[in-house]
């Protein structure tokens, strides 16, 4: 059978209306659950040219990492992440045992039984950030060279938190500069890239405003720990409002986690004295998201500027 070549939408009132809709149609098809989507041609077209222009920022020193979308999972509960985020975290789950206990777990579907009850957890997590797993190899090397580290990391991301908002994802792109060393490094690092990036949302056109974050840290404790970053300014983010009058969305973060990955995983700089670490993220969905619902879905009428930093 030869299938149609295209299946148009069909046009109803309520989408036409809607200019979340209009846009979540061009850029997102549903596939079974909230936050996760198939991404259409038009879509990934603008998330690459962002990612290169996300690349030309980058410090030519800058150490290049990808990472896959699973983690170690020991290694992410060293990091401290069931403290902070427990709610977040996805396991990889798998039938394990002999052909007969799987072919018996896998059976019982067949016949409207729960397969998932064999479930067991493996040794992989889904990864919630792009950087965790780049602090245990830095510190795998041994001392850090007098100027400390810079790296460039990206990652898929999940974190458990379905959502029909356009800019709540399950998985998600996150692309990282990463920078270790000396507090006084880091803070200069972190400094730089808050003006930066305001800098990178002028040229895009996009309106943005820098403020002041904390994590949503989980559980009553947790807020106890949102307020503690905040009083200490560790968290910032860079607020785009995808729609005027729109509750702004965080769509960059920079973060200072001072010695916390230095500690944890023994990062030493050159004269011995434990390393800080801090992140600039930039979320690449929320980024390319923000640009369809500021600028809309024809990249011909874009802005000048927003053209030319992505080679429009
Ligand atoms: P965070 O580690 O929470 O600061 O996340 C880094 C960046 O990832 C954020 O600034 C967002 O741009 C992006 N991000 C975080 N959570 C989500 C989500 N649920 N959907 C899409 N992007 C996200
Ligand atoms: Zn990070």
């Amino acid at each position: 059978m030869t299938p149609p070549l295209a299946h148009p939408a069909p046009a109803s009132a309520a989408s036409a209306a809607d200019p979340t809709e209009r846009i979540r149609a061009a850029l997102f098809h549903r596939i079974g659950a909230d936050g996760v989507y198939a991404r259409t041609g038009l879509y990934e077209e603008v998330l690459q040219r962002l990612t290169a222009f996300v690349t030309r920022q980058r410090d030519p020193r800058a150490e290049v990492l990808r990472f896959p979308p699973v983690m170690s999972r020991a290694q992410l509960e060293k990091s401290g992440y069931l403290k902070s985020f427990p709610n977040l975290l996805g396991c990889v789950c798998a039938l394990h045992g002999t052909e007969s206990e799987i072919r018996a777990a896998a059976d019982r579907h067949e016949t409207g039984g729960d397969w998932t009850s064999s479930l067991a957890p493996s040794d992989l997590v889904l990864s919630p950030a792009a950087c965790y797993p780049l602090y245990p190899i830095v510190a795998g090397r041994g001392r850090l060279p007098r100027d400390g580290g810079l790296y460039d990391v990206a990652a898929d991301c999940f974190r458990r938190e379905p959502s029909r908002a356009l800019d709540r994802l399950q998985s998600f792109r996150m692309r990282e500069f990463v920078r270790i060393g000396t507090p006084e490094a880091i803070q200069a690092f972190r400094e730089e890239w808050m003006g930066r990036a305001q800098q990178l949302a002028a040229e895009l056109a996009l309106p943005c405003q820098l403020d002041v974050a904390n994590d949503p840290f989980f559980g009553r404790v947790g807020q106890m720990m949102a307020v503690s970053q905040r009083q200490q300014a560790l968290k910032f983010e860079l607020l785009i409002p995808y729609f005027e009058g729109a509750k702004p969305t965080a769509c960059m973060s920079f973060n200072y986690h001072r010695d916390h990955f230095g500690v944890t995983w023994g990062i030493e700089s050159e004269d011995g004295a434990v390393a800080h670490t801090s992140c600039v993220a930039f979320g690449m969905d929320r980024l390319a998201v923000a640009l369809f619902c500021v600028h809309g879905i024809d990249l011909a009428r874009w802005p000048a500027s927003a053209g030319r930093a992505l080679g429009l």
